[in-house]
């Protein structure tokens, strides 16, 4: 018989007469009955404002692709010569063999970039964060996040085994009655996301460096959906509230709106340096190709040299907002281009979202665990590359099957 692709093959057929893993088949059918199961689509062409999503071109509102660099001409050009010049692999992990000038490059850029002393590159914002978290930190000490903190930072805290201890969305002062609670010599890191990605508000980021500043605590910024964004020429929220040189750790990602792949921390020499032979994903996982690096360094030329981008990104996100106001929906608390519309039920949002693709928009519908129970939603994400007709299509198109499905 013939060797088949994994899903078709006569070897993972239900047939088999002991499958140990069929729990997992109630769990999924559980997920789907709550309407919690995400329904995955597939892209057909370029990443865009409109893009091709199972077969159907529709009106793009859930990429992170902000700034339309995925498919810029200078990324491409610089990606393809570097796949001429090194090839498509690295063949090793960063601290073996798999280190390449485009590495310490774009990590230079980078570093001058966010204005900081250094910068490492990591495989995703993901493993940055994680890798960051679990290495610099150990069971003696504490965390002080955020609950809408991103999931990479979370699990960063649990593999590092240092005491977690949440403060509620944006509560400045929660998170320093929990700093000061904490006995004097406690080592602590206080953390937050630049953007929240769900809900597309700010972080408190000035508040909490003089908060961090009282208590002697580290201080983190994941900026993945700021950087790109938010401050000058897009160098983040940290840039944006004017705290250079209060934040100790900056995480970046170069998957958003530089429209590659990976992800990064700015800093001190000391803790790049310290990074480089400590943290894990760096060392056991495999460098980034030579063609995410060229098109990362050509991207952050971009943001220098067209900032005029970042302000199409954001008469965009004007143009929408406005436009949703009038509309009437829930939108939470967004200051950029995420906005959500919460409708509270898990399986109304997948309902919403399902009936919006079928008249040509695309808005991923979120439940929990994503997103705290009674907040579903729909996300969009506004962009550089959506022309206005299509934003206004999109608000269009919420108002009139939000109002079909009773929403507003
Ligand atoms: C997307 C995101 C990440 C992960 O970044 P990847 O490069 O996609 O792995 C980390 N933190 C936050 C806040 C994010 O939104």
């Amino acid at each position: 018989m013939a060797l088949e692709p994994a899903n078709g093959s006569p070897l993972y057929s239900p047939t088999m007469s002991f499958d140990p893993l069929r729990y997992l088949g109630a769990e999924l059918q559980s997920l789907r009955e709550q309407g919690a199961a995400l329904d995955i689509r597939v892209l057909g062409g370029p990443q865009g404002g409109r893009a091709i999503f199972d077969g159907r071109s529709v009106v793009n509102l859930s990429s992170n692709n902000y700034l339309g660099l995925t498919t810029h001409p200078k990324l491409k050009a610089r990606a393809l010569e570097a796949v001429e010049r090194y090839g498509v692999g690295t063949g090793s992990v960063r601290p073996i063999a798999g280190t390449m000038d485009l590495h310490e490059e774009l990590e230079r850029r980078l570093a001058a970039f966010k204005q900081t002393e250094a910068a490492v590159v990591f495989q995703s914002g993901f493993t940055a964060n994680a890798g960051t978290v679990s290495s610099i930190l150990t069971r003696e000490d504490v965390v002080v996040s955020d609950e809408l903190n991103h999931a990479s930072i979370i699990d960063g805290c649990r593999l590092s085994r240092a005491a977690i201890k949440v403060f509620p969305h944006k509560d400045v002062g929660a998170a320093r009655a929990i700093l000061r609670a904490l006995p004097a010599g406690q080592r602590k890191l206080l953390i937050t996301d630049g953007v929240f990605s769900m809900d597309g508000d700010l972080g408190p980021v000035a508040a909490l460096c003089e908060i961090a500043e009282e208590s002697g605590a580290i201080m983190m910024v994941d900026d993945a959906h700021a950087s790109g964004v938010f401050g000058r020429n897009g160098r983040g929220t940290v840039d944006h509230f004017g705290m250079h040189g209060r934040v100790h750790v900056q995480v970046g990602t170069l998957s958003k709106a530089i429209g590659t792949l990976g992800g990064y921390v700015a800093g001190s020499r000391t803790l790049i340096d310290y990074l480089r032979q400590r943290a894990r994903p760096f060392i056991f996982s495999t460098s980034h190709t030579p063609a995410v690096m060229a098109a990362s360094i050509a991207a952050l030329d971009v943001l220098l040299e067209e900032p005029d981008i970042i302000e199409r990104l954001w008469e965009n996100t004007r143009f929408f907002k406005a436009g949703l106001r009038a509309t009437g929906f829930d939108t939470g608390a967004s200051e950029g281009p995420i906005t959500p519309v919460i409708v509270g039920d898990a399986a109304l949002a997948q309902r919403f979202s399902a009936r919006l693709f079928e008249e040509g928009v695309f808005a991923q519908g979120m439940g929990f665990p994503i997103v705290p129970k009674g907040k579903a939603r729909v996300r969009t994400i506004v962009t550089a590359g959506h022309a206005k007709d299509e934003l206004q299509y999109a608000v269009d198109t919420l108002e009139r099957v939000g109002k079909e499905l009773g929403i507003v």
